[in-house]
């Protein structure tokens, strides 16, 4: 896994001791000697990684940390804090001003390098749903959320595994108060437990008995149901080499026995907040998406998907029949909402929008083009073949009365039709063009009936 990893330490040597190991794993390493150069570039060089110096002159880490987090460019870049200081209350400090992990200088290799790896897995994963962010926001809705360090913890549910009795109490006393812990005492029951419903956290002990805790922590990274949970592994200050291990299988996160009560809150504190920020980008990117291509009122695609289907169509698809396009318009609809209302109206263009989806083929794509106006779209259809749908869109539309709201109850309206077939091979406005000026025509000629472009 190649990326893109910014350096910060004032120290010349600590940079170069770093940045040779990094390289040598070919890493793209950029480094930065303050803490206000270390903004800078977090901008400039777009990095997937910060280790960042706690103790800097002037500009301390902590501050570069919380001002990383709290713009909504680099919020989402993991920090991993590099002290010379082993102490709870350093960690402490740094997990809440939004720091992901923590290195203790001197560092030792094997373990930056898992830590790196386990959070690009992370970065990597929030890369992609930013992406998605970005695609939605260019087709212009709703603003994006940003990460936040303000929650509300007490309702984060918290899975606890932990089969060792006298832990079971003291763990619980630390963050029953905290958020809504479920306790279970069992390796596999805890596995079933973590596939019934989803938590923000599931928090395993690296002694578990059956499985252990390591076998837990994979088993639940290769279930489904599972595969994204945020895992907190609870380990002793000499099993170093199984949480190398952990951190590669993909826990996320850890504590180190003795544990020190806050920095444990702190811990699953940024679990649940990286966990929501993740949940509110998926449904984000959903909603907008649906924003995106659908209309409100008839819940068919709007004009700009259309469009942009219609121009895959025509260039993409070897077609043998070409696209034929039909355009639909209400007749005198300003009338039906100048003598019954706008919601009257409202009502008419949903059951117009429902009579066309039943009226065409599964393949054929129906979209509201504007106010009152209809368009479908019919892939490899012969232009034949299109005339008897419209003639049965016209017909199911204008002969059967339209059920609106009370006290009108029903009436009845007509449409025009326009018809139009790319079997030329023209660009989708053009085609479009064809198929209104064939509509133009119908109104014309009275309204009420269907036209067909070259007829
Ligand atoms: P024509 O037969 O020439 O098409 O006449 P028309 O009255 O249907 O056409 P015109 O373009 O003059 O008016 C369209 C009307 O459609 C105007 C507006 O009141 C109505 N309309 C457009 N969008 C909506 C909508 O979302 N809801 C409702 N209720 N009416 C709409
Ligand atoms: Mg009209
Ligand atoms: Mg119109």
């Amino acid at each position: 896994m190649t990326a893109r990893i910014l350096i910060v330490d004032d120290i010349r040597t600590n940079v170069k001791v770093l940045e040779a190991k990094l390289t040598s794993e070919y890493y793209e390493v950029f480094t930065a000697a303050s803490g206000p150069e270390a903004l800078e570039k977090a901008h400039s060089t777009n990095p997937d990684l910060i280790l960042l110096d706690v103790m800097m002159p002037g500009m301390d880490g902590f501050e570069v940390c919380r001002r990383l987090k709290a713009d909504p460019e680099t919020a989402h870049v993991p920090v991993i804090m590099v002290t010379a200081l082993g102490d709870p209350e350093d960690r402490v400090q740094g997990l809440s001003a939004g720091a992901d992990d923590f290195l203790t200088k001197p560092v030792d290799d094997i373990s930056m390098f898992a830590r790196v790896r386990s959070l690009l897995r992370v970065k990597l994963m929030l890369d992609e749903l930013r992406m998605r962010e970005r695609t939605s926001a260019t087709l212009g809705v709703i603003s994006p959320p940003v990460p936040t360090l303000d929650e509300d913890y007490s309702s984060a549910r918290i899975l606890l595994i932990e089969d060792n009795p006298r832990d079971q109490t003291r763990l619980m006393r630390m963050i029953e108060d905290q958020f809504l812990v479920n306790l279970v005492t069992d390796g596999m029951e805890g596995l079933s437990e973590a596939r019934k419903q989803e938590y923000d956290s599931v928090v395993v002990s690296l002694g578990l008995k059956s499985p252990d805790g390591l076998r837990l922590c994979s088993q639940l990274r290769t279930t489904e149901q599972t595969r994204n949970a945020p895992i907190l592994l609870l380990v002793g200050p000499d099993d170093q080499k199984a949480l190398v291990k952990g951190l590669e299988i993909g826990v996320t996160d850890y504590v180190v026995r003795p544990i020190d009560r806050n920095e444990f809150i702190a811990r699953l504190r940024a679990q649940v907040r990286r966990k929501r920020y993740q949940e509110r980008l998926r449904q984000h990117y959903q909603q907008s998406i649906q924003m995106a291509v659908i209309d409100p009122l008839t819940g068919l695609y709007n004009r700009r998907y259309m469009a942009s289907h219609l121009d895959t169509l025509l260039t993409e698809s070897a077609q043998q029949h070409g696209t034929a396009v039909l355009i639909l318009d209400l007749d005198h609809f300003k009338l039906v909402n100048d003598t019954y209302g706008h919601q009257v109206g409202d009502d008419v263009l949903r059951e117009v929008g429902a009579r066309i989806v039943r009226n065409i083929r599964g393949m054929d794509m129906a979209c509201r083009y504007g106010g009152e106006e209809f368009v479908v779209l019919m892939p490899d259809t012969t232009l034949d073949a299109a005339r008897v749908v419209a003639d049965r869109l016209h017909r199911a539309i204008s002969s059967a009365m339209v059920a609106v709201r009370a006290p009108v109850g029903e009436l009845s309206v007509t449409c025009s039709v326009g018809l139009a077939s790319s079997i030329d091979a023209d660009s989708a406005e053009k085609l479009l063009k064809r198929a209104d000026d064939a509509l133009y025509k119908a109104k014309a000629d009275g309204r009420n009936r269907v036209m067909v472009d070259g007829d």
